[in-house]
C-alpha cells in the first residue's frame, strides 16, 4: 500500500500567459497521486489584493466557488474538489489580501514589536505558515500549491520567493516545481514554437527556481523536436517534459498525463513508494460521457453567458448528472437581456429546447428577461431548474402571473415593490460590508415528506447544500402559492423556503442553494440528476 510519507510539496507555476489550465493540471496531478493511495490536498494562491473572490465580477474571474465552510473562492478550488473528490476549506485559497491582512493585524497587535516589517521575511513567512497549516490540518501526504498568474507578474513575486525558500527548508526530496507553459502553433508553418516557454523558464530561474517538470500546453501533442528544444533550453530532462494537449473533456487530462508517466516520475523524484494508480471508476465516468448518444438540449438562462466560466460548476454538474443518466447534454446559452430588450422572443428562444436552468445572479440587469422566459417555461411544462436567483425569479413570476400580484418583485430588483415576494434576509439588515457577509456555505435544508425534493434526495429529512445569497423567498405568501400547487418542499433552519416545486409538473423546481458546488464526477448532485432525468423524452 502507498501512503504516509514525509509531507511533499508540489508547486505549480505558469508561464507565457494565464488561463492555460494550470488548475486542471494541478488537479490532475493530485488525482494521479491520490489514485496511488496518497492523501492529497490542493491550495490555490491568488496574488490579487482582494481578500477573496467574493467581491469580483464573474466576467473577470469566472464563477465564485463556495466551499463547505462558506469560503468565496477561486474556481480552481472547484476543479480540485471535483478531481480529488474531497471538501476543501476557505483556507485552501490564499490571496495577497489575506496574507497582508494577517501580517498587518499581527503588526498592530505587537507580534513583531521592535522590528521593521518587510515582504521578506515577514510576508514570505506568513505565506509559508499558511501553506503548512493547511497541509497539516488536512493531514496531507502531498500538498499541491498552484500559484496563480504568470511568472514575471510583480504581484506573484512574494509567493514564488516563499516557494523558493520552502525548497531549502523542506529539502529537495520533499519539494517539486512543475511549470506549465504554452507552446503555440504557428498557423503559417504549422510549427510548434518553444521560444515563449524558454523565456518563461529563464524568468523563473532568474528568481531562483529551476523547474523539475515542464507541462507544455498545446493544441496537439508535442513533436519530438519541440520536446528536444524545450529540454535543452530549459535545463529539464526530456522525460520530465509532459505534453498536455487539447482534449474534449478536462477529465481526460489525468489520463494523458498518466500515459506519459507523470505519476511515476513524481514518485521517483520525491522518493515516494510507487503504486499503480487505480483510475477504473474515473475511466468508466469518461466512457459514459463519450458513449452517451441521446442528446438533450438545455437552455442556460443567465446574464454572464459570454464567459462560460461564470457558471462553471453548473456546467460540470450537468455533465456529471448527464453521464449518470447516459444522456448527452447540449447547452443553449440564452442572454436574458436579449429577451428583456425584445431582440428575441421567449417562445422563439425555447424552440427545440428540452428544459432550462435559470442561472444564479445579482442585480437588475436581465431580471425581466428571465421572468418572461420563466413564464413560457412554466406554461409549456418544460422541465425547469432554478438556482438561487433562479428560484427567486420563479417566485416573482408565479406571484405576478398566477396570483395576479402585478407588481410583485424581489426588493433586490425593485426596492419599492408593493409585493416584496423576495426580500432581504433579516440577518442582512444593517450589513454594510460586501466581502464575506452573505449567507454562505453548507447549511441544513429540512425536506418535506411526499415532495419531489424529498424523493430526489433519497427520502432524507435533512440535507446540506452550499449557499451564497442575501435575499430569501418571503414566507408571507407561501400559502397562496400552495393553493395553486406551487409548494415549499424544503425549509431553512430559520424557516424560510429553500426549495419550491410545482406539484403537477414533471420537474419545475427552484432551490435557494447551489447544489452544483457539491456535484462530483462520481457522485453527481441529486437535484441535477432529478432535472436531467426529467429531460428524458418518452
Ligand atoms: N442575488 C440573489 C441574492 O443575493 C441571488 C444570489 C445568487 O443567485 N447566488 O439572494
Amino acid at each position: 500500500m502507498c501512503g504516509a510519507v514525509t509531507r511533499k510539496y508540489i508547486f505549480v507555476t505558469g508561464g507565457v500567459l494565464s488561463g492555460l489550465g494550470k488548475g486542471v493540471t494541478s488537479a490532475s496531478t493530485g488525482l494521479l497521486l491520490k489514485s496511488m493511495g496518497y492523501s492529497v490536498t490542493a491550495i490555490k494562491i491568488d496574488p490579487y489584493v482582494n481578500v477573496d473572490a467574493g467581491t469580483m465580477n464573474p466576467y473577470m474571474h469566472g464563477e465564485v466557488f463556495v466551499t463547505e465552510d462558506g469560503g468565496e473562492t477561486d474556481l480552481d478550488i472547484g476543479h480540485y474538489e471535483r478531481f480529488l473528490n474531497i471538501d476543501l476549506s476557505k483556507k485552501n485559497n490564499i490571496t495577497t489580501g489575506k496574507v497582508y491582512q494577517s501580517v498587518i493585524e499581527k503588526e498592530r497587535r505587537g507580534d513583531y514589536l521592535g522590528q521593521t516589517v518587510q515582504i521578506i521575511p515577514h510576508v514570505t513567512d506568513e505565506i509559508k505558515k499558511e501553506i503548512r497549516e493547511v497541509a497539516d490540518e488536512q493531514g496531507a501526504d502531498v500538498a499541491i500549491i498552484e500559484i496563480g498568474g504568470t511568472v514575471g507578474d510583480i504581484e506573484g513575486l512574494p509567493f514564488l520567493e516563499a516557494a523558493r525558500q520552502m525548497r531549502l527548508e523542506e529539502g529537495v526530496d520533499n519539494t517539486l516545481f512543475i511549470h506549465v507553459v504554452l507552446v503555440p502553433k504557428l498557423s503559417t508553418t504549422g510549427e510548434l514554437k518553444t521560444k515563449p516557454a524558454q523565456h518563461s523558464v529563464q524568468e523563473l530561474r532568474r528568481i531562483g527556481i529551476q523547474p523539475d517538470i515542464l507541462v507544455a500546453r498545446s493544441i496537439e501533442p508535442l513533436s519530438r523536436e519541440a520536446r528536444r528544444k524545450l529540454a535543452l533550453y530549459s535545463n529539464v530532462p526530456r522525460e520530465a517534459i509532459f505534453s498536455n494537449y487539447d482534449v474534449d473533456l478536462v477529465y481526460e487530462v489525468p489520463l494523458i498525463l498518466r500515459e506519459q508517466g507523470l505519476h511515476s516520475l513524481i514518485s521517483k523524484r520525491l522518493r515516494m513508494k510507487y503504486c499503480e494508480p487505480d483510475l477504473s471508476s474515473w475511466i468508466d465516468f469518461i466512457d459514459k460521457i463519450k458513449n452517451a448518444r441521446k442528446q438533450v438540449t438545455i437552455a442556460m438562462v443567465g446574464k454572464y453567458t459570454r464567459l462560460k466560466d461564470s457558471y462553471l460548476s453548473i456546467i460540470e454538474a450537468i455533465k456529471h448528472a448527464s453521464a449518470h443518466c447516459l444522456l448527452k447534454p447540449k447547452l443553449k446559452w440564452i442572454e436574458a437581456e436579449d429577451i428583456e430588450k425584445g431582440r428575441v422572443s421567449a417562445e422563439e428562444t425555447l424552440e427545440g429546447v428540452d428544459g432550462a436552468v435559470i442561472l444564479p445572479g445579482f442585480g437588475i440587469r436581465g431580471a425581466e428577461g428571465k421572468i418572461k422566459l420563466i413564464k413560457e417555461l412554466r406554461e409549456s411544462g418544460k422541465p425547469t431548474l432554478g438556482i438561487c436567483f433562479g428560484l427567486q425569479l420563479m417566485v416573482v413570476e408565479f406571484a405576478r402571473n398566477v396570483l395576479g400580484l402585478d407588481k410583485a418583485n424581489s426588493t433586490e430588483v425593485d426596492p419599492s415593490t408593493p409585493h416584496p415576494v423576495v426580500d432581504l434576509l433579516s440577518m442582512q439588515k444593517g450589513v454594510i460590508y460586501k466581502g464575506g457577509t452573505m449567507r454562505l456555505g453548507a447549511l441544513p435544508i429540512r425536506l418535506i415528506r411526499g415532495t419531489k425534493a424529498y424523493e430526489i434526495y433519497g427520502q432524507r429529512d435533512v440535507v446540506y447544500e452550499r449557499h451564497r445569497h442575501r435575499y430569501q423567498v418571503n414566507p408571507r405568501y407561501i400559502n397562496k402559492y400552495a393553493e395553486n400547487e406551487f409548494i415549499v418542499s424544503g425549509f431553512s433552519k430559520e424557516g424560510f423556503p429553500e426549495i419550491m416545486e410545482l406539484r403537477s409538473s414533471k420537474f419545475y423546481l427552484g432551490t435557494q442553494a447551489h447544489p452544483e458546488f457539491k456535484s462530483r464526477p462520481l457522485q453527481p448532485s441529486p437535484i441535477y440528476i432529478g432535472f436531467i432525468k426529467a429531460l428524458k423524452k418518452g
